[in-house]
């Protein structure tokens, strides 16, 4: 028989495990990449002997492939895509193209804003259980590597939109939709409904074995699913119990949790993350965990002593009594307005970076309650220093560097307040990523104390 070309679209973390995976099941596999490969990857492909390019895409060498793993990154309009369509050839993504090779549980994870933190808890929740899960999709090593290298009986994986995207006949067993806000829709044509119906392709495939864990008071998913049929079980969370609350917060303050397989009850304050955000969080991890009968005192214990994600509402340090925190993560207004939300004392906020179309609007009512000044840290700051000058009575600092915007805030920041990195905007204009822009910012931080 005839080897099958695979072909593998982008050369990250996605791309090189599909590669890998492509590799050990038979596959003719070729990668390549538009732009330049990390050394990291370049010598992983090298030491497996996989084929590939970089700088280039060779249509020669490309359009011959009898299926295509495409990385999330790349558009659907890029010029490569369309011509693969053109012709008929599928493109998948890579976590479609791993769940082939696996039969294993999949508790899948998507959302606007939320999923790192999601998963990272429902992964944790399972190792501290004794679980042997494995974590998958934007974080850590990615699936197909795991399937092909490290195989786990379960799996958290995190879905973007993106991967979503091409995603056809992967089949999650317990699908969990967090929310949705407008995010990315320059990929989705502006049309907030190609973006909706991106999300709800969690939904595709599950059957009455299947369980679907939703927030019940976004109104854009239950507006959704008036239209939407699914035979998968319905497990909402929200804030006060409502008809098939699964989970919510009760009059004493406690946070509920019903599933058929685990009940529990425990205080809000002892959940290990704040913020009502992280209550929707914990409360979506904890009907998960339920749901694969993990113990009750197993969840409380983990949802209490989870030590946080990185970069998000991520405590740096106290110096002379102003408190800083690094959010870096929060790079749409939404998640700065739970930011914001989480806030219980003065507030310095730093915003700031390249903006995506943002409409300020929506933390205006949060900024006047609990923000004392702005500081505005980009390479073209005009929109924030317009809109807040003249919508609020704050001193609206500009600034352009992270030196100078770290400097403006422990001047303005006196002990009793919080200095909040909270930026509302990707860091392309200042920073590599926002990992950086968080790393670099808690760096800065902890000078000021030397
Ligand atoms: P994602 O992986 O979806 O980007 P993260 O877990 O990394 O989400 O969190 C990113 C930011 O979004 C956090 O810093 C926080 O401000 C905000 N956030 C987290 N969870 C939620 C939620 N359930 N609803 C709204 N905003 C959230």
């Amino acid at each position: 028989m005839q080897q099958k070309r695979l072909v593998v679209l982008g050369g990250g973390e996605s791309g090189t495990g599909a590669a890998i995976l492509a590799k050990d099941k038979g596959f003719d596999v070729f990668l390549s990449d538009m732009g330049g490969l990390s050394d990291h990857y370049r010598g992983v492909l090298e030491r497996e002997g996989i084929a590939f390019e970089e700088g280039r895409h060779t249509p020669e060498l490309i359009l011959n492939a009898d299926e295509v793993v495409k990385s999330p990154g790349i558009p659907e309009n890029a010029p490569m895509i369309k011509a693969l369509r053109e012709q008929a050839t599928p493109v998948i993504s890579e976590i479609e193209f791993a769940g082939r090779y696996t039969d294993a549980k999949m508790v899948c994870i998507t959302g606007s804003n939320g999923k790192t933190t999601t998963s990272s808890l429902i992964y944790h929740i399972l190792r501290r259980a004794g679980i042997d899960a494995g974590l998958a999709g934007n974080i850590g090593n990615s699936l197909a590597l795991q399937v092909a290298r490290d195989p786990h009986p379960v799996y958290v994986i995190e879905l973007s939109s993106f991967q979503l995207d091409n995603m056809y006949d992967f089949k999650a067993n317990i699908a969990v939709l967090l929310n949705i806000t407008p995010d990315h829709l320059d990929r989705y044509d502006y049309k907030m409904q190609n973006y909706v119906n991106a999300k709800f392709r969690i939904l595709q495939n599950l059957t009455a074995d299947d369980a679907f864990v939703y927030w019940q008071d976004d109104p854009v998913v239950t507006e959704q699913l008036r239209h939407v049929v699914t035979e998968a079980a319905m497990y909402g969370f929200a804030e006060y119990q409502e008809e098939n609350s699964a989970a919510y917060i009760d009059a004493e303050d406690n946070m509920i949790i019903n599933t058929p397989g685990t009940s529990l009850s425990m205080p809000r304050a002892d959940l290990a993350l704040h913020g009502l955000h992280n209550v929707y969080n914990s409360m979506a991890a904890g009907i998960s965990a339920g749901l694969l009968n993990i113990r009750r005192e197993d969840i409380r214990a983990a949802l209490s002593d989870f030590a946080g994600v990185e970069h998000r509402l991520e405590p740096v340090e106290t110096i002379d009594g102003v408190e800083w925190i690094n959010d870096s993560k929060a790079t749409n207004v939404n998640s700065c307005w739970y930011a914001l939300q989480s806030m219980t004392r003065p507030t310095v906020l730093i915003l700031g970076g390249k903006d995506k179309g943002n409409d300020y609007s929506e933390i205006l009512p949060l900024v006047r309650e609990k923000v004392k000044a702005i500081v505005a840290m980009g390479k073209d700051n005009a929109k924030i220093v317009e809109y807040f000058g003249a919508n609020t009575d704050l001193d609206v600092i500009d600034t352009h560097s992270l030196d100078d915007a770290v400097a403006e805030c422990a001047r303005l920041a006196v002990a009793g307040d919080t200095v909040l990195l909270s930026p509302c905007c990707a860091s392309f204009d200042l920073f590599k990523s926002y990992e950086d822009r968080g790393r670099q910012f808690k760096d800065r931080v902890r000078a000021i104390k030397k």
